[in-house]
């Protein structure tokens, strides 16, 4: 590629709404463009970008036994009729209509679209396991598209699904998914770390999510020091230390005046938050439900939703305040409450010497012992693990980091299969259900991800595997013309064995190219100036590190083509 005539256009300044590194510097050097919010295109050093990360993806899903096809990104309603989703998927499916009035979904995931291939197609055990992929586009309508490619509305993804006469045999190709998932990471040039995961709307009981650490990341993991416990924090366990036991001493009600807040209401008696009882009130399906946590934690919706095993609820509003007015905001307490169900966060189980509202205006109470002074339908674990809490698994202390959700396997087991009888026959001409696995990887949310962990503060800085060329060549007053000469030999030498390189044949300062230069983020970088007039030797400069060596042509084609051949030894091989 010539720089002269390659279509980068680069920017000065940052475009206003790019919040983070990988957004503002994809969009500064010319890799990408907004159309509209959450819909990107692709400039040629970003397209090579993503062709180089799908490689990879296509490389290790064919080793590990999967087989690649193509599918449709508009899918017929009934089929998502058929497993339910028409409905759950909600306004984040995108919707359309034919000329026929027929609706259609924009694929936001494939398991309608396969299981029916799949059902249509295969019927004896002979033909499972079956692993099929597609890389393509997906379309979910966000709620808050942002961060450029890390979350938009149309991205690319690679989705797959396994199916098994089993249980076992699912687990295995879920293992081997697994594992292909972190090699696709390692080869691309990221640090990340794989963690207990929800099910969410694709459903299923087993989730791992592949997390690559950013601080920009949106999720927050938690991880124990001592073992290999990780965790999405919307799930994580940890071990409730010992709780508050009191002293045995009568509940006893005290005045609270114009005191609102856990925070107001501690400082004034002078007792911690954590000997508080929050008591929040939500509306479940129509009913009142009291959600008992320590007053330092927050209910967490998600472990709640599973508890409650419906999603069908929320936060009392103004509307429920008044419908229920035998509850008075801010100073509910669980004793003496009435509600359709009392739920208590695990820490509150023995909990005593306990202060909650008193279900009265400007009062609480003091020296609550759960037991004696209130009941506890169930106790569950509804509230989030953080920073310094103890491990589930073996009491060793965690630690939470921020993290940007790459990818994520699912062991589904039979909920589309059931759904929409994909069956097969076994040995004895018994007809089974097959039981599927489902696992995607955000390819555009990867290279953004990628950037994040590897830039400075004048660009970005590629790894080699993903680069969108291995070399710049930069020689340096081009006008001359035994330098240009040296750049040209160079280039079509770097051409003659294959590799991607950009020739800086601008006119321009040597600062503008070594500025473009760092914002592109090559690897390796050819500078062609003084050194070449007096010696015949060229510069390699290393991105990453910043190291220079002044070298002659040929021992440098040789180190280059070291790099490459180190690449091609982290292919798989094939099977
Ligand atoms: P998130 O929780 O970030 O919304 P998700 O869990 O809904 O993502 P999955 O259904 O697991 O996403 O999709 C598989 C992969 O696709 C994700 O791990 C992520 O890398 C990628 N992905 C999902 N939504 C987006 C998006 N809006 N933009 C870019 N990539 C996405
Ligand atoms: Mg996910």
């Amino acid at each position: 590629m010539r720089q002269s005539s390659a279509f980068i256009p680069t920017l000065k300044e940052s475009p206003a709404d790019a919040e983070v590194a990988s957004h503002r510097l994809l969009v500064r050097a010319g890799f990408l463009r907004r159309v509209a919010s959450g819909i990107y295109e692709l400039l040629p050093l970003g397209a090579r970008v993503v062709r180089n990360i799908e490689r990879i993806v296509r490389e290790e899903m064919n080793a590990a036994g999967a087989q690649e096809v193509i599918l449709p990104i508009m899918q017929p309603r009934e089929l998502w009729e058929e497993s339910g989703r028409w409905s759950k998927y909600g306004p984040e499916m995108m919707r359309l209509k034919d000329r026929a009035e027929r609706d259609f979904g924009l694929g936001p995931t494939a398991e309608e679209v396969i299981t029916d291939l799949v059902r249509s197609n295969v019927s004896s055990y002979r033909d499972l396991p079956l692993n099929l992929y597609q890389i393509g586009d997906k379309f979910r309508d966000e709620i808050r598209p942002r961060f450029g490619l890390l979350r938009g509305r149309e991205f690319i993804m690679k989705d797959g699904y396994s199916f098994d006469r089993d249980e076992e045999g699912m687990r295995r190709s879920y293992q081997a998914m697994y594992d292909a998932y972190g090699r696709v990471f390692t080869r691309s040039g990221c640090t990340w770390r794989a963690v207990e995961a929800d099910t969410g709307l694709i459903g299923g009981d087993v989730s791992h999510e592949f997390m690559v650490t950013a601080e920009v990341g949106e999720d927050d993991i938690a991880y124990c020091e001592g073992c290999d416990y990780a965790a999405n924090v919307t799930l994580a366990a940890y071990r409730r230390d010992e709780r508050p036991r009191g002293e045995g001493k009568a509940a006893e009600k005290v005045h609270t005046p114009d005191k609102g807040t856990i925070e107001e209401v501690s400082s004034f008696l002078g007792l911690e938050p954590k000997l508080f009882v929050k008591c929040i009130m939500f509306l479940v399906e129509d009913r009142a439900v009291a959600v008992l946590v320590p007053g330092d934690r927050e209910a967490n919706e998600i472990k709640l939703e599973r508890v409650l095993g419906t999603g069908e609820f929320r936060l009392f509003g103004d509307d429920d305040w008044k419908r229920f007015p035998s509850y008075l905001q801010g100073f509910v307490g669980p004793a003496g409450l009435r509600a359709a169900e009392i739920i208590a966060d695990e820490a509150l189980e023995g909990a005593g010497g306990m202060v909650c509202g008193a279900n009265e205006k400007d009062y609480h109470t003091v020296n609550v012992d759960e037991g004696r002074d209130f009941q506890v339908d169930r106790f569950a674990d509804i509230t989030s693990a953080r920073e310094g809490d103890m491990c589930p698994r073996c009491g060793g202390t965690l630690r939470v980091e921020a993290g940007i959700e790459v990818g994520q396997v699912f062991q589904l087991g039979l909920k589309y299969s059931e759904a929409m009888h994909c069956n097969y026959d076994d040995e004895n001409g018994m007809s089974r259900p097959m039981v599927m696995g489902t696992y995607g990887i955000g390819v555009t949310r990867l290279m953004s991800a990628v950037i994040e962990q590897n830039h400075d503060e004048r660009g970005m800085i590629w790894p080699l595997s993903v680069a969108p060329a291995m070399l710049h060549i930069l020689p340096l007053n081009y006008e001359r013309e035994e330098r240009s000469a040296a750049a040209h030999e160079l280039y079509e030498s770097c051409r003659r064995r294959g590799w991607e390189v950009l020739l800086d044949d601008r006119e321009e300062s040597a600062g503008i190219k070594f500025a473009d230069a760092d914002l592109i983020g090559i690897p390796y970088r050819a500078v062609i100036g003084k050194g070449y007039d007096e010696d015949g030797t060229v510069e390699l400069q290393v991105r990453a590190t910043g190291e220079k060596r002044k070298m002659e042509m040929q021992p440098l084609l040789d180190d280059l083509q070291q790099a490459v051949d180190e690449l091609v030894n982290e292919r798989p091989a094939v099977t």
